[in-house]
């Protein structure tokens, strides 16, 4: 007998009550609380709302330019490193070059992904 046939027989036993507290345990921890001051915290992106260019998208304008990797600022993963997940969740990300997709100078200029996760584009 294997393993998921036994979580199955045992949440039958237990009934909904028991699929119930089999989903609770296993659901994702929430996000840490920030203080009031702290503003919201946009769960989907992994960052602070504030700090969010895809839910937020006039701190593009706003930040201006990153001269150090000639991107914008408020898109910038290597300024803010946060921003990898958000990228991530927003499915904009490169798993071949570990980079945001919609910045993979490689790929856009037609290289082949060689990284060990590389996958397909969408
Ligand atoms: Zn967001
Ligand atoms: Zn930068
Ligand atoms: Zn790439």
């Amino acid at each position: 007998m294997n393993q998921n046939t036994l979580v199955a027989i045992v949440c039958l036993l237990l009934g909904v009550g028991g699929a119930t507290a089999y989903f609770t345990l296993t659901a994702p921890a929430p996000a840490p609380e920030h203080g009031a001051n702290a503003g919201a915290y946009c769960n989907e992106h992994k960052i602070d709302e504030a700090d969010c260019p895809f839910c937020n998208p006039a701190i593009i304008e706003q930040r201006g330019h990153c001269d150090a990797h000639q991107v914008a600022e408020a898109l910038c993963y290597q300024c803010n490193p946060k921003l990898m997940a958000a990228f991530k969740a927003e499915g904009d990300w490169c798993g071949g070059h570990n980079v945001p997709e919609s910045q993979c100078e490689q790929c856009e200029f037609g290289a082949v992904h060689q990284g060990p996760d590389a996958k397909p584009k969408l």
